[in-house]
């Protein structure tokens, strides 16, 4: 006999590649920003307090099979597909919870506590629970909101930044100012709750470059000082791309937006990292959007090394630039040394065999193009 079935989500950040994957509210209630191909074509909707912790009850009734039997238990058809996940979780030691969709914090803070003490009791060895928020969400909610959550047992929010730039926020119909952002992350961490802004390099497009830059810039100076010293902001870095489809793509067809090369966003980050100050936080490169994923450390601690780095991209010839990007993106690179690596090297060239050597600008505006395989 099959335990019960339950709902499982599209997405999760791949830091929650492990996580028990609890869907509080399905696809996106705002489901407009340019950029983000995920959900259209979608309809979101509310789910029921109890269906959800109905969920919470299946996953723990899969996970005690999925003890027993293994992961053989999903081939055996003894707990639904969906179970696997559960079997990764208790695979990586049980830690880790993750609500769906994109903005669970759009339920009314007393019902999400219900699901999230659901699933501590359940799932007693968990100790990290994180969910997706929207900053217009956030803003609105009030710091006893936040607090319940809190001593509900949620432990971070994962936040859409993209830019802190006005005008680019408007440009990608983000649906929320600055402003906002300022005071969702602010009110995120003097809740006691940990913090990660999602920013993405490149998302002003050529135009708007220096203007994304200052004040993405700003936004993070601004926030990162409400981190209690233990738990600084995180920023994870998700370079833009162009998905085919999106409004964002339509705008680009109609020349409304250039994307910029993988030599841009570096000079952009350079510009970042100069314009933070002395903020505090972490910085993490954990996606393969990114040219350089070794682009991590603690701020401002690591700034000058982080500059060095970029620095060294920067002054490398132009062709060369265009060949690392290509391969990073054909994932024979990863770091920069693994350039002057022979063997990385020849399978690079292998890549061009038969063909007319392309120009560098060619290659990175391909190496950019690519950059959308990978949302
Ligand atoms: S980026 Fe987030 S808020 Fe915007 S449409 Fe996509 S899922 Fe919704």
């Amino acid at each position: 006999m099959t335990t019960p079935p339950f709902e499982q989500g599209p997405i999760r950040p791949p830091s929650e590649a492990h996580s028990l994957l609890v869907r509080v509210i399905r696809n996106c209630t705002w489901n407009r920003c340019t950029f983000c191909p995920v959900y259209k074509g979608t309809r979101s909707s509310l789910r029921q307090v109890e269906d959800v912790l109905g969920d919470v009850d299946a996953m723990a009734e899969a996970a005690k099979v999925l003890r027993s039997r293994g992961v053989h238990a999903v081939r055996a058809g003894l707990v639904p597909p969906e179970a696997y996940q559960v079997s990764l979780f208790l695979g990586d030691g049980a830690r880790t919870c993750f609500l769906q969709d994109a903005d669970p914090c759009a339920v009314k803070p007393e019902k999400l506590a219900q699901v999230i003490r659901r699933v501590r009791e359940r799932f007693p060895t968990v100790e990290r629970v994180t969910t997706y928020g929207r900053a217009s969400t956030l803003a609105r909610r009030a710091p006893e909101d936040l607090a319940l959550l809190h001593e509900a047992g949620l432990t971070r929010v994962h936040l859409g930044l993209e830019s802190g730039a006005d005008e680019v926020l408007m440009a990608i119909d983000k649906g929320c100012t600055s402003g906002d952002l300022v005071g969702a992350g602010t009110k995120v961490l003097e809740a006691g709750l940990e913090l990660c802004f999602y920013l993405m390099p490149g998302l002003g497009g050529r135009a708007a470059a220096a203007a994304h830059v200052a004040g993405s810039a700003r936004v993070i100076r601004e926030v990162a000082p409400a981190a209690p010293a233990g738990t600084p902001l995180v920023v994870r870095l998700r370079t833009a791309a162009v998905v085919p489809g999106t409004p964002l793509d339509a705008r680009a067809a109609a020349g409304g937006f250039e994307l910029p090369d993988d030599e841009e966003v570096a000079r952009e980050l350079r510009d970042l990292l100069e314009q933070v100050g002395d903020a505090r936080f972490e910085l993490r490169s954990d996606h393969i959007l990114n040219l350089l994923q070794e682009l991590d450390g603690s701020l401002p601690r690591d700034r000058e090394r982080l500059i060095a780095l970029l620095d060294e991209y920067l002054g490398w010839p132009r062709d060369d630039q265009a060949r690392f990007a290509i391969g990073v993106r054909l994932g024979i690179f990863r770091r920069l040394e693994d350039y002057g690596d022979a063997g990385r090297r020849r399978a690079l060239e292998r890549q061009f065999e038969g063909y007319e050597q392309p120009a560098a600008d060619e290659l990175l505006r391909t190496a950019a193009a690519l950059r959308s395989r990978f949302i």
